[in-house]
């Protein structure tokens, strides 16, 4: 049984020292008060705390247990939309500037972690982009020369034939390298934020839902599972588990699953064959796959989108290994140790939000590419509850497109997922009988 001991818990949380103590009541009054306590809400409560505010950050379980704990630890340069699709809606120069943030969190994130001196095995190992089909190589050579010449982002083409000197298999037909893009270890990073927090003077206490919010005269009034929490500010950092707490972001934010396991431990000399250049990799599926070596390079971590609402990772657990195994046939009897999800946050119009509505301060919507963004972005959210101009950033106030009827129950999402996952079958089909019929010919 392939999948007979896993567990459905984050791989990532095995590596880590236990959680620093906390505490376990709030303070009933506090100038800035913080709800979620992933990478956007503790960078957030940082930056104030450092200028020497009182700040109390809660969350509903466990901190960080969102996505913070359990992602890919991959990390890009995160912002989506082609400079030309943004151009068209904010002009040449604002598209330039905002797809320039994701360049900055990507920097801004590196020089963090070593002015912090965190350990969290930050790597600038570079991604493999893989194309599965000869359409999408043609496409990703076409892009990558666009975003050499206008963005400097540094890339080269690996064609097919040469594919095996960046991963070992035969299913992709070649792809492009970022060497820029980097990876970290997820809950490492998280852990040694809580502490570098708790040692700047914030307060954090989980199991404390914030319920529900009221403006006053002077602030903010938030009912939470501990109590009343009286605040000036409030910085709302729930990315995909945003709630009716906020109705307004909640209307404007897609939540969906995403789906990760770990492999057993692989034999050096196979991890080294599907390995080789020790990169992150996706790929140009639109139901995309995203998988790496774990920082030992000793196994697997692979990561998918298998369900629109699956929420039982030993149902998603065999998908996944399925997946992996028609990628990498050499897995086939490779057991999982852990199966998990968490729900990251899209948005209609695939770009990351920041800014203030009715005085509720906010940063979301990292369209399941936050580690670097949410961080940085949480960081300039911070640095506006300070009132500080640099905090200001290309995403603060865009129009945050919603939809009519759109309550933040993504309905349409399993037949989207679907048929996005029958296109990317059929180009995946199509390919291989063009291949099949070129051998032949040869
Ligand atoms: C399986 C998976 C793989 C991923 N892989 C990658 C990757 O490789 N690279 C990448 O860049 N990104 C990845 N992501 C996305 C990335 O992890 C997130 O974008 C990022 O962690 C978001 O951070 P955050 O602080 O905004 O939100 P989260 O870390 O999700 O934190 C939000 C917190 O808010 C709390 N909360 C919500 N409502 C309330 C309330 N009412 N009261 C109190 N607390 C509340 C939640 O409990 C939660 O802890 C992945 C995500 C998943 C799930």
């Amino acid at each position: 049984m392939l999948m007979a001991e896993c567990r459905n818990t984050s791989f990532w949380l095995d590596g880590v020292s236990p959680m620093p103590v906390v505490s376990d009541s709030i303070k009933s009054e506090v100038d800035v008060l913080v709800i979620g306590s992933g990478y956007t809400g503790l960078q957030a409560a940082l930056q104030i705390a450092r200028a020497g505010r009182d700040v109390l950050v809660v969350d509903s379980g466990d901190l960080g247990q969102g996505c913070s704990t359990r992602n890919g630890g991959q990390i890009s340069t995160s912002v989506k939309p082609s400079h030309d699709k943004l151009a068209q809606k904010f002009g040449s120069k604002r598209a330039t500037n905002i797809r320039r943030e994701g360049e900055f969190a990507l920097e801004w994130i590196e020089a963090f972690v070593s002015e912090e001196n965190i350990d969290c095995d930050f790597s600038r190992c570079g991604r493999f982009h893989a194309a599965h089909s000869p359409e999408h190589y043609e496409f990703l050579a076409r892009d990558a020369e666009i975003v050499r010449k206008s963005e400097s982002i540094p890339s080269f083409m690996v064609p097919k034939k040469d594919q095996f000197s960046e991963l070992g298999t035969e299913l992709y037909h070649g792809g492009v390298v970022f060497p820029r893009h980097a990876s970290l270890h997820p809950a490492k990073y998280h852990h040694a934020l809580l502490s570098i927090v708790l040692r700047a003077g914030v307060t954090l206490v989980g199991h404390c839902e914030a319920k529900l919010m009221n403006k006053t005269t002077e602030g903010f009034e938030v009912s939470t599972a501990k109590g009343i929490i009286k605040c000036k500010d409030v910085v709302v950092a729930t990315n995909g588990y945003t709630s009716s707490l906020t109705p307004w972001l909640k209307r404007r934010i897609i939540p969906i699953g995403s789906y990760i396991i770990a492999t057993d431990e692989i034999e050096p000399k196979l991890m080294q064959k599907l390995f080789p250049t020790k990169r992150i990799v996706s790929d140009t599926c639109k139901v995309v796959y995203y998988y790496r070596p774990s920082p030992d390079h000793k196994r697997v971590l692979f990561g998918g989108r298998v369900s629109a609402k699956e929420t039982d990772p030993s149902i998603s657990g065999p998908k996944l290994h399925k997946d992996l195994t028609r990628i990498f046939p050499d897995l086939k009897d490779t057991k999982i140790t852990h199966s998990w999800l968490g729900t990251v946050a899209y948005t209609f119009d695939e770009l990351a939000h920041t800014g203030c509505y009715n005085g509720i301060y906010y940063a979301m919507g990292y369209c399941g590419s936050g580690v670097s963004m949410a961080s940085y972005l949480g960081m300039r959210l911070g640095q506006k509850v300070l009132g500080k101009p640099e905090g200001k950033t290309a995403l603060d106030d865009l129009p945050f497109p919603t939809r009519p009827l759109y309550q933040g129950n993504p309905w349409f999402l399993p037949a989207v997922v679907s048929w996005y996952r029958w296109r990317d079958q059929q180009q995946i089909i199509k390919a291989q009988r063009l291949q099949v019929r070129k051998s032949f010919v040869a």
